[in-house]
């Protein structure tokens, strides 16, 4: 990977960036993904490159469901596993998900570059390269697993396309979608949508299940009944306008 100078005003953004590219030269990340990245990036500045309090609530609600769930499965991509494999396998380890790869971009060499790459980062079962149902989708994102996906409650979805993500959510699934774009299919019809970049909601999920695993169970429903999704999807556009409108008055001073 080029080295990035830990002092540039845009490392995180940098670093991410050769994270994506290193995961397609080894394979792991289909060339598209480089464009999902680039898209994410720019919504990414217009959140001011940084969690809002809207993302921030939406995590909670995001970690309570996990933690309450029965069958809680977080999905894996080439982009997420480029990103955040060691916050993948904490969010797993802490809450008792299962970790299932599921690509749009399917091959079956992918599929075991991600696992192993997950592996390589403590995860233990990973799910997806058996995949023995199939969801009504006309591509590759309907193969899945009976004891993940597809008998989940509660399904992580980071970085969805909108289509896999509105057929769970037909199928009586909580779907938690991190997608920084709040106006995509994804984050408009999943059940939580966290819009915010996936490297910072992981890590502030991982914190989260470490305080709320301890947490009674009556508690976290609560967080879950008092939950609106619509109004965090509108709260989360007008942070985009405050901090457009807040650029404007820094730029025009
Ligand atoms: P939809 O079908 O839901 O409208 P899309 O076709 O726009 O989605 P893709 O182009 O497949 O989706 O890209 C995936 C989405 O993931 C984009 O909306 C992009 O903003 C978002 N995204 C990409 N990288 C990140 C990231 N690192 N963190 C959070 N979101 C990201
Ligand atoms: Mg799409």
């Amino acid at each position: 990977m080029t080295e990035i100078p830990p002092d540039h005003p845009r490392y995180e953004s940098l670093l991410a960036r050769e994270k994506v590219v290193d995961g397609v030269k080894k394979g792991f990340t289909s060339l598209q993904g480089l464009i999902s990245q680039g898209r994410g990036e720019s919504f990414d500045y217009l959140i001011g490159e940084k969690s809002p309090e809207s993302a921030l609530y939406a995590e909670r609600a995001a970690v309570a469901a996990i933690l309450l769930a029965e069958n809680p499965v977080i999905s894996v991509n080439g982009n997420a596993v480029a990103l955040a494999p060691d916050k993948l396998v904490a969010l797993a380890g802490l809450t008792g998900a299962k970790l299932e790869v599921n690509l749009f971009h399917r091959t079956e060499r992918r599929v075991h570059l991600i696992i192993d790459r997950l592996k390589a980062h403590g995860a233990g079962e990973v799910l997806g390269k058996n995949p023995d149902r199939e969801l009504d989708l006309p591509h590759a994102r309907r193969l899945v697993e009976s004891k993940g996906i597809y008998s989940a409650d509660v399904v992580l979805v980071p970085l969805e396309d909108g289509d896999r993500c509105e057929k769970l959510v037909e199928m009586g699934k909580t779907v938690i979608a991190v997608d920084l774009n709040p106006l995509s299919r994804t984050s408009r019809t999943a059940t939580i949508s966290i819009v915010d970049n996936l490297t910072r909601a992981l890590s502030n999920m991982v914190e989260l299940s470490r305080e709320m695993k301890h947490d009674r169970k009556d508690e976290l429903m609560e967080v879950i009944s008092s939950y609106d999704n619509r109004k965090v999807l509108a709260a989360a556009l007008s942070e985009i306008q405050e901090h457009l409108k807040n650029m404007s008055v820094e730029i025009g001073d």
